[in-house]
């Protein structure tokens, strides 16, 4: 029998994770397991920030984490995905290359949006993947090496992803002046308390607060804004908001309005059942009926669901349900300070929180958890291989009896309607 060929796009949160579980799971007598990524380490994506900030984080080697475990680690860039020929286009920089699955893991996680407004793509910098991150280093670097050190940067976006930015780099850098640009009022997301601590840490840090302010477009050292306000700015950086890249799009899966794959309970993709998302490619719904938001929490939720659904499938079991949960938010604030943001059923901002030094601990304690479970991908996973059944090896055969498969009510309420980018939580840490 030839191999299953199981094809993971994407090594970061989510699919070191779905790589790694499945090599443990699943007898490589049977399967064959290769794992796509455009860099040769692990970027940790949640501290980019730091890194734009000019601190160090650790990148650990993908060939590292992946050793003895029997992946195949190729590292190109994903250029295109064909779902009719079951192949994969890739670019390693020597030419073109193509890939073929049985079945395919999209995730390729997302990257900044612009959001159609003029001058981001040109002149902003942004987070959202390392080597954007690394640019906005470089500039911060020469505006703070200036004769007197020192410039204006220009934070566009106060969801998480811009506040963390700009408490982050207001505290590395306090010769250059931080203004957070926010289109309502400041952390509008968090309750009350949350919100006030938010502005006392603003305060401290310098970091000055521009509300109710639409930047319409971005000029080289400027933007523009919606009431007519022109703000210089010697660095914009752009984090309102992030979206799946193109490939998915491009390739004919179901994908909503910001390229997220639409998946069903099991993460399969709704257009192409041999095609499974996870993390921030998938448009999932959480057990809350929501959309799961882009978070790191997510990634492990769908990602675990994702592996199971296909061990499942592919050993002739019961596909088990596994938990789609949403808890909160782990904002930092620089080094020292930060909150936690629990929310209810609703996705609605719990009234307590917790801030200040112990939120910093505690979301330190969940980076160096992510950085070291992404490590060690097979860890705690039973080490039983299971062999494949001979009559469910085809990721399109009908599902073991009474597999909770079909699109399931939740999802079911979402398939078949167009889905607006803002409802399909793609800015939740935007
Ligand atoms: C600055 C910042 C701070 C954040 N803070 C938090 C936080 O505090 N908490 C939280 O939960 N979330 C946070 N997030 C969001 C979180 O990082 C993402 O939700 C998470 O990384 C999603 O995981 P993923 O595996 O789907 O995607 P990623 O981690 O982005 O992994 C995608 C992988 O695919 C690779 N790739 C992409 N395109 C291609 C291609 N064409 N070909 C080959 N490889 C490709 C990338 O190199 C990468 O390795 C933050 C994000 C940013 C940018």
């Amino acid at each position: 029998m030839n191999k299953h060929r199981i094809v993971v796009l994407g090594a970061g949160y989510a699919g070191a994770y779905v790589a790694g579980t499945l090599a443990r799971r699943l007898s490589p007598r049977d399967v064959g397991i290769t794992v796509v990524n455009a860099e040769p380490d692990f970027v940790q994506r949640l501290r980019l920030h730091q890194l734009a900030a000019g601190q160090e984080i650790a990148a650990p080697s993908l060939a590292e984490v992946f050793a003895g475990t029997g992946i195949d680690l190729r590292v190109a860039r994903v250029t295109a995905v064909d779902p009719g020929r079951r192949t994969v286009a890739l670019d390693g920089g020597h030419g073109g290359d193509e890939l073929g699955y049985d079945t395919l893991v999209h995730a390729l996680g997302s990257h900044g949006a612009d959001h159609g407004v003029p001058g981001v793509a040109e002149y902003a910098f942004d987070v959202s993947v390392r080597p954007s991150a690394l640019r906005l280093r470089e500039r911060l670097e020469s505006l703070s090496a200036r004769e007197g050190g020192g410039g204006g940067v220009l934070v566009v976006g106060d969801g998480l992803t811009g506040i963390e930015t700009a408490t982050e780099i207001a505290e590395s850098r306090p010769g250059l002046a931080v203004t957070l640009v926010a289109r309502g009022e400041l952390g509008v997301a968090l309750s009350a308390g949350a919100r006030e601590h938010l502005r006392r840490a603003c305060d401290r840090l310098g970091v000055a607060v521009l509300e109710h302010t639409t930047v319409e477009a971005v000029e080289a050292e400027r933007v523009r804004c919606a009431d007519g306000t022109v703000l210089a700015s010697d660095a914009t950086v752009w984090t309102a908001g992030f979206t799946a890249g193109s490939v998915a799009a491009a390739s004919g899966l179901e994908v909503t309005e910001s390229g997220r794959i639409v998946v069903d309970r099991t993460m399969r993709s709704v257009s192409h059942p041999d095609v499974y998302a996870v993390g921030d490619s998938a448009y999932a719904i959480g057990d809350n009926g929501r959309p799961l938001p882009m978070s790191c929490a997510s990634a492990g939720y769908t990602g675990r669901q994702a592996t199971e659904a296909m061990v499942a499938r592919l050993t002739g079991r019961k596909v088990p349900n596994a938990k789609l949960d949403y808890h909160g938010n782990h904002i930092s604030l620089g080094r020292r300070d930060g909150i936690l943001q629990m929310v209810d059923g609703e996705a609605q901002a719990k009234p307590a929180y917790v801030g200040g030094r112990k939120a910093a601990r505690i979301k330190a304690g969940i980076v160096r958890m992510s950085l070291w479970g992404t490590g060690h991908p097979t860890f705690g996973v039973p080490k039983r291989k299971h062999r494949l059944a001979p009559a469910l090896d085809a990721p399109d055969a009908p599902d073991a009896p009474d597999a909770p498969d079909a699109p399931d009510a939740k999802y079911a309420t979402y398939a078949g309607k167009s889905v607006r980018t803002r409802e399909d939580g793609a800015a939740a840490h935007g």
